[in-house]
């Protein structure tokens, strides 16, 4: 049985006319945060006085650096003393943000949570392991609440550890599980080097996101855990997980939007792209109080997969994460985005689950060096073959990124791994 909430279904006009209603909550809320405040009156905005989505749009962007200048506490539109929970994130570049919740927050984000997880088939009667890292990290809480809120006899794991995972799966009958792709594809491994077969273990679902992975990331995770896998977006800054989500067609990520306002915008200039056009995702809070966020810059970049999904869902839906705004790297003019480097890597059976992309000068030319792990029994195959496979690679990513990088077969312990998101790019160019 597929039964979804009513919300999911709501005709486009009911959508925006609650967008509408819910954006006016939102302004009377932001009145309280002096950035805000500000805002609204340069912007001769008010709750009472918005008519459209067309006058919010008026309002600037928030930034990331906004959220850093108001740690750890200036954004909030509620007292102190109401808030139940605060998350950080730190992103790659260091600075903390912090978001706070208060306790109405953290149950409309369980209920959303929990919404993603119906909607790939979870249920009450599945045992759910969450082997993502919990702390600050929002997807631990976040994935766990919604579980909770499922019914489902929820298990925190956490990351790392693979026996011990493993072991859990095997003991507890896990049927659903929420992993973080570069782990997922680890764990596979794993299972493989432990000789057990992923259709035996009873795994029927997991949820992958929080970092960028490709299509190809997916289907190995899918054979090698024996799961249909679902992608899972999600940010801090909007709480974290449960903000967009497959649906079983895997075909884009239904965004939430009687929480969520979305626009894709060019990154250069601001302005809304067209459907179906790359740009970077802007989001806005409809239903936190505590510290709600409006227009934030994601950084991440995505499009509007225009038309209706077959599942019937109306709520729109974004392609996967092609990557960040600032991701993006910039070698000889060239713009190359790492997924792409990733997708071409993944054709490869002989290529494991781990990769870098090392960047360099040598005097004033650049160059990128791409190191894949490859398997012992590679390794020590004949270097002929070695180098074949070599040539092959760098051919394939020559026609992906039109530059030529230097590829390295390596081992598998050359590559460093993460806990958390992997960090697949070193840029040495500034040293
Ligand atoms: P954090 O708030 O620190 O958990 O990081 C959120 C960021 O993780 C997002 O802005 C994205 O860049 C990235 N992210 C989260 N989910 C996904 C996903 N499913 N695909 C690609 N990137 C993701
Ligand atoms: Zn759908």
């Amino acid at each position: 049985m597929d039964v979804f909430d009513a919300a999911e279904s709501l005709d486009r006009q009911a959508i925006e006319a609650l967008q509408l209603e819910r954006l006016r909550e939102t302004l009377g809320r932001v009145a309280a945060v002096p950035l805000y405040a500000e805002r609204l009156a340069a912007a001769n905005l008010s709750a009472a006085s918005l008519r459209s989505l067309a006058d919010f749009r008026r309002l600037p962007f928030t930034t990331k650096d906004d959220l850093r200048a108001a740690y750890p506490s200036r954004m909030l539109a509620r007292p102190m003393s109401e808030m139940v929970r605060v998350h950080t994130s730190s992103g790659t570049t260091g600075t903390a943000i912090a978001i706070f919740h208060t306790r109405n927050d953290i149950a409309v984000w369980a209920d959303l949570m929990a919404r993603c997880m119906h909607m790939v088939g979870l249920r009450s009667s599945d045992v759910f392991q969450n082997a993502s890292g919990y702390g600050l990290f929002t997807g631990g809480l976040g994935i766990h609440a919604g579980a909770e809120r499922l019914g489902c006899c929820t298990i925190p794991a956490g990351a790392g550890n693979t026996h011990r995972q493993i072991q859990l799966i095997r003991d507890f009958g896990v049927t659903g599980l929420h992993i973080i792709p570069s782990y997922a594809l680890y764990l596979a491994e794993a299972l493989e080097h432990e000789g057990i077969d992923p259709d035996a273990l009873g795994l029927r679902i997991a949820l992958i996101g929080a970092e960028p992975h490709s299509e190809e990331v997916r289907r190995r995770i899918e054979a090698g855990l024996g799961v249909k896998a679902y992608n899972s977006y999600g940010l801090s800054e909007m709480n974290g997980p449960g903000v967009a989500f497959e649906c079983v067609e895997q075909a884009g990520m239904h965004v939430w939007e009687d929480a969520f306002l979305f626009e894709v915008i060019d990154p250069e200039s601001g302005e809304p792209v067209a459907d179906g056009e790359i740009g970077e995702l802007v989001m806005t809070t409809l239903m936190r109080e505590g510290m709600p966020i409006l227009r934030y810059r994601t950084r991440d970049l995505t499009r509007i997969l225009p038309g209706p999904c077959a599942c019937g869902r109306t709520h729109r839906r974004i392609d996967r994460i092609t990557g960040r705004a600032d991701d993006m790297l910039i070698l000889k003019g060239v713009n190359i985005y790492p997924m792409q480097i990733e997708k071409v890597l993944m054709t490869f059976a002989e290529i494991g689950k781990n990769y870098q992309i090392v960047l360099e000068r040598e005097g004033v030319v650049e160059r990128i060096r791409v190191r894949a792990a490859v398997g012992a029994e590679v390794l020590k195959g004949s270097a002929g073959a070695l180098e074949a496979l070599r040539r092959k690679i760098t051919a394939g990513l020559h026609d992906e990124i039109l530059v030529t990088p230097t590829v390295e077969l390596v081992a598998e312990t050359e590559v460093p791994r993460a806990e958390g998101k992997a960090r697949r790019v070193v840029d040495l160019r500034g040293q």
